[in-house]
């Protein structure tokens, strides 16, 4: 009976792997039409701000697949079917255009003027080869300087991949930032930041959480704010959902937070009003990462 009953778990399994990648296979093709169709994809664009004056230096591209029989899709659910299906490529290449387009038209917009914009890159997107000349290309077609534009990759990505460093270095080569994503859930963090160019720490949303709990829950992100300050990185504290965290990270040494708290990723159009009036704040906007390389 054990037998059988294995057996049966078994069948199961295989039943829901196969439904499992039967849907991602529809996935798979339905993305690559939204692809080719106009409307089905946007940016979203979520402000990065100082603390504590919650003023906004930038913001972060995050896409959004409207499906239109499964409604809104998040990307935690097709960025990985696009990895797996290759069509992060030609994606990731339209998120790069859409996102420095935006950016270059806010440069152009004396009210909006110091804006950056980073923008997410997979780890198959950045090993392919010719990715910083891409990228290069993206920030001369749309004549936006390549220092207000952030790529942000995960330590995995990154991790024990040459071809990925050697895209980071052109990357730098080009005067345009690195950061590292979700910084502390990986399971290479800290020798990463002597091996690869880095400019920004992008703290993970678990160690915010904790800020505002137990030492030992705080412990992450206060060694994790020494240790960018020493290396002279910026850092961002990401997922910042309550004023008591903004204020606690504020007084650990956080400068730059992100999160629900301050503005929920929105339209350009929704975010236009919240950038002009950053734009008052000229010291700040001037240079974002001011004392850091
Ligand atoms: P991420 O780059 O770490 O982006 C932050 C995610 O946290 C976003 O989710 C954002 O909406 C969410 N978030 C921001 N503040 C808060 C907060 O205060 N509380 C909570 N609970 N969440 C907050 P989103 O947009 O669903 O994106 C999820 C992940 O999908 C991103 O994580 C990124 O890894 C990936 N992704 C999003 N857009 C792109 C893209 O254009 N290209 C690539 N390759 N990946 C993307
Ligand atoms: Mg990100
Ligand atoms: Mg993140
Ligand atoms: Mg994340």
């Amino acid at each position: 009976a054990a037998k059988d009953h294995g057996k049966g778990r078994y069948a199961a399994y295989d039943l829901e792997l196969d439904r499992r990648s039967v849907q991602h296979a529809e996935l798979g093709a339905e993305l690559r039409q939204a692809l080719g169709t106009h409307g089905q994809l946007h940016l979203v664009y979520q402000p990065i701000v100082t603390l504590p004056e919650g003023q906004i230096t930038g913001v972060e591209a995050l896409i959004r697949w409207q499906h239109p029989q499964r409604g809104l899709i998040p990307p935690s659910e097709f960025i990985p079917v696009a990895e797996r299906t290759g069509l992060i490529v030609p994606l990731g290449r339209w998120i790069m255009r859409e996102a420095a387009a935006q950016a270059a038209a806010w440069a152009d917009d004396p009210a909006t003027a110091s804006i950056t914009m980073s923008v997410n890159v997979s780890a198959r997107q950045l090993r392919e080869p010719g990715f910083p000349e891409e990228l290069a290309a993206v920030l001369h077609e749309t004549g936006l300087e390549p220092s207000r534009f952030t790529v942000e990759v995960t330590e995995t990505a990154v991790f024990d991949s040459d071809a990925a460093l050697t895209a980071l270095r052109g990357i730098h080569r080009l005067g345009a930032r690195v950061a590292l994503d979700d910084f502390g859930t990986g399971h290479s963090s800290l020798g990463l930041l002597r091996t690869c160019p880095v400019d920004i720490l992008k703290v993970d949303k678990s160690f915010v959480d904790g800020v505002t709990g137990t030492a030992e829950q705080a412990a992450i992100a206060i060694s994790l704010i020494q240790i960018t300050s020493t290396l002279r990185l910026a850092a961002v504290a990401e997922g910042v959902e309550t004023a008591e965290q903004a204020e606690v990270l504020h007084r650990l040494g956080y400068r730059l937070a992100q999160g629900f708290y301050f503005s929920r990723p929105a339209s350009p159009g929704q975010i236009y009003p919240l950038l002009t009036r950053a734009a008052h704040a000229q010291e700040v906007a001037a240079d974002p990462y001011r004392g850091v390389h």
